[in-house]
């Protein structure tokens, strides 16, 4: 069955459901900005949840930090950014679009017939050149040349800038790590594919600082930790790979460097000349001592570590695992896409691991009448103080389902007459819509034990009879 996700299919749906919207829209738009609606919030919280849990909760070597967006012009020089955070740059002079050079095969000229820039009979595009992607702007009243700052497009030197910080003050020792997550600025020259490659968005990076020998174990440990963790979410195995670097793609200081890849649907939309492709989630690199050896240089500060135990005095290794919030939930929102027929209707649902999901359970009065409202909604009150939940009785109970099917709930909780009788309600599930019934008092329990269970994405399974 070939998928029923496609990037057009995703942006209508996350706007007819109040996921995300195209920014400033009554102002006509503004480039590739997106702002998040409710249930997008909920969603892109859980992904970065998840990956707090993973750094954090579920492990005692990492520590969290939260760096500001302005940071010391130095920072960036030290780091190469300002000399050398360029992107190849191409214009036409036909029609006055700009290309990013090495991604010609990737985009359409807006002139018809379509076509790779450069391809028609009257492209002309100019010779390639380098162009910052750093967004400038002025800090303080005074606009003059020393009060320029920029707009960080990482969030990995807010951590390298404060290693001798917390190694001070977290008692830990290498290996350890520091992450972080936070919003990035990067003016790329032609962003598009929704969400995928914007001018604003989310970073989740975690810089782990290690023993030089130890370097290479921890690369290899963590592109399996983290090609896993999208797994355990839920995003099928055909369409995730790691691929390592060729030695020509990775920079000078990086010994390796692996991306995790999701194969994207095919798409017409925001500048993407369309066809399934693999496409970047998150790198790893091997990042050798580059980062914490520059600003030693431009700081004057010495970011090393001395080991007591041996007295030997080093410069830590960097293994960096760099994922992007709002890449992740896309992939998170394609995968889970899904049509069906139900009833002789067609059902689009989002088959979304449930821990992912904007909304774990919906409790719906089966009909307005006889105590049923007033029922779930005390059940309702109740529930939310344990998960994330919806009370909803507008419309028949069958599209009440439709609508907790498009946002990806799990689980339906539903009251009837019977439960007036009996204290029983029925739990509805979205993906095997399987109806079991659950006494109230244990109703609690029994969703929580189900949230935690394992879970693979069935969009995959073969159909069952
Ligand atoms: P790309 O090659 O796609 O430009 P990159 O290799 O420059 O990405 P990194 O600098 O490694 O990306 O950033 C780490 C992660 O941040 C990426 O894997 C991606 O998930 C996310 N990211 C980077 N740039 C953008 C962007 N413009 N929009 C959305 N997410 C981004």
């Amino acid at each position: 069955m070939p998928d029923a996700a496609t990037m057009e299919k995703i942006v209508a749906l996350c706007k007819r459901r109040g996921f995300i919207f195209a920014s400033s829209e009554i102002y006509g738009g503004l480039g590739s900005t997106y702002d998040y609606g409710h249930y997008g919030v909920l969603l892109k919280t859980n992904v970065k949840n998840e990956w707090w849990r993973a750094m954090l909760q579920e492990r005692d070597d990492i520590v969290a930090l939260d760096s500001a967006i302005l940071q010391h012009p130095r920072v960036w020089e030290a780091s190469g950014h300002l000399a050398g955070f360029t992107d190849p740059m191409v214009d036409c002079r036909t029609c006055g679009q700009r290309f990013r050079a090495d991604h010609l095969q990737d985009l359409q000229c807006p002139r018809k017939p379509s076509k790779h820039p450069g391809e028609g009979p009257n492209c002309d595009l100019t010779e390639a050149r380098d162009f910052n992607l750093m967004f400038e702007t002025t800090m303080g009243p005074v606009k003059d040349s020393g009060a320029t700052v920029y707009l960080r497009p990482e969030t990995a030197q807010g951590i390298f800038i404060n290693f001798k910080n917390v190694l001070q003050f977290s008692r830990k020792k290498p290996p350890f790590g520091i992450a972080q997550v936070g919003k990035s600025f990067r003016n790329e020259i032609t962003p598009g594919n929704f969400v995928f490659r914007t001018r604003e968005f989310e970073q989740m990076e975690m810089e782990f600082f290690v023993p030089p020998a130890e370097a290479q174990h921890w690369y290899a440990y963590w592109k399996q930790a983290r090609y896993d963790w999208y797994v355990d979410l839920g995003l099928r195995d055909g369409h995730l790979q790691l691929r390592e670097h060729d030695p020509d793609e990775l920079s000078h200081y990086s010994s390796g460097t692996a991306d995790v890849e999701y194969l994207f649907p095919a798409t017409g939309s925001a500048g993407s000349a369309g066809g399934a492709r693999w496409s970047e989630l998150e790198g790893i690199a091997n990042r050798g001592n580059f980062d914490l050896t520059q600003h030693t240089e431009f700081s004057g500060e010495k970011l090393e570590y001395f080991d007591p135990q041996t007295n030997e005095r080093y410069v830590p290794h960097v293994i960096e695992p760099a994922a992007g919030a709002d890449r992740a939930t896309l992939a998170f929102l394609v995968d889970a896409y899904d049509e069906d027929e139900l009833g002789g209707e067609q059902r689009t649902v989002l088959k979304l691991h449930p821990r992912l999901a904007p909304v774990k359970a919906a409790v719906l009065p089966l009909v307005r009448k006889d105590g049923q409202p007033e029922l779930a909604r005390e059940i309702f009150t109740w529930l939310r103080g344990r998960m994330q939940a919806e009370y909803d009785e507008g419309g028949s109970i069958g599209k009440r389902y439709r609508r907790q099917d498009e946002i990806g709930t799990p689980y339906c909780v539903t009251v009837d007459h019977q439960t007036l009788e009996d204290r029983t309600v029925t739990v509805r599930e979205r993906d095997t819509l399987s109806q079991q019934r659950v006494a109230i008092e244990g109703l609690g329990d029994v969703l929580a034990a189900r949230l935690a269970q394992p879970w693979r994405s069935p969009k995959d399974a073969p159909p069952t009879s």
